[in-house]
């Protein structure tokens, strides 16, 4: 089975990234022995997802590691705050992670305004080369102002998905999987791959 390497840490990425792509081995940062932090310096999805995939396949090349790379920047954009928070979803509050702060300055900026959002994933499949295909997904739904179901993955739980009618926090792998943003993007570049 054909390997390519991940480029994420975050662990529910790395969940959903395996599920999807099940016709590839992936293996992840720590399978690899990166340890840095990589800094998002850029000011678009493509841009972010471009830092990380370049550097991880950089740093394979310093150890003559022969694989492709995947990279996914993904955010909530919700209309009523001009898409924000956009590429800044994983550090909105001001600190990286802090998933519940960043769910609450969402729902208190949004007070009074148009609830209408959607995640968006951006995947860069990096070649050896030093060549990239890189699609999109998306998904839509609105914001709601009580956390329903599982919360420790981001805005899942404050997200009602219009495609499942529920939040994805409320929803099992497999519902989310079959409408979520990274499915929508990996599913095209699951094509490329074959
Ligand atoms: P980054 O792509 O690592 O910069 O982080 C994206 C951030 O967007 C995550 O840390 C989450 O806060 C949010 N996000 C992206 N995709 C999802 C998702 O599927 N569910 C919930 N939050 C998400």
């Amino acid at each position: 089975m054909k390997k390519i390497v991940f480029a994420s840490n975050n662990e529910h990425k790395i969940k959903e990234v395996k599920e999807i792509l099940n016709n590839v081995e992936i293996l992840t940062l720590k399978d690899i022995g990166y340890n840095e932090e990589i800094e998002e310096t850029g000011s678009t999805f493509l841009e972010n997802a471009l830092i990380k995939a370049s550097s991880i396949s950089k740093f394979l090349k310093s150890k003559n590691l022969n694989y492709d790379v995947l990279a996914d920047d993904s955010g909530l954009c919700c209309e009523g705050l001009n898409l924000e928070p956009g590429i800044y979803s994983a550090r909105y509050s001001g600190v990286h992670g802090y998933t519940q702060a960043n769910r609450d300055k969402v729902i208190a900026n949004l007070k009074g305004k148009d609830k209408k959002a959607y995640f968006v994933s951006l995947i860069v499949l990096y070649h050896i080369d030093g060549t990239y295909d890189y699609r999109e997904g998306k998904t839509y739904g609105k914001i709601i102002d009580e956390e329903r179901g599982n919360t420790s993955f981001g805005y899942d739980c404050i997200f009602l998905s219009d495609d499942l009618g529920k939040t994805f926090g409320e929803a099992t792998n497999i519902e989310k999987n079959s409408v979520s943003h990274r499915f929508r993007a990996l599913n095209q570049i699951k094509k490329i791959i074959e």
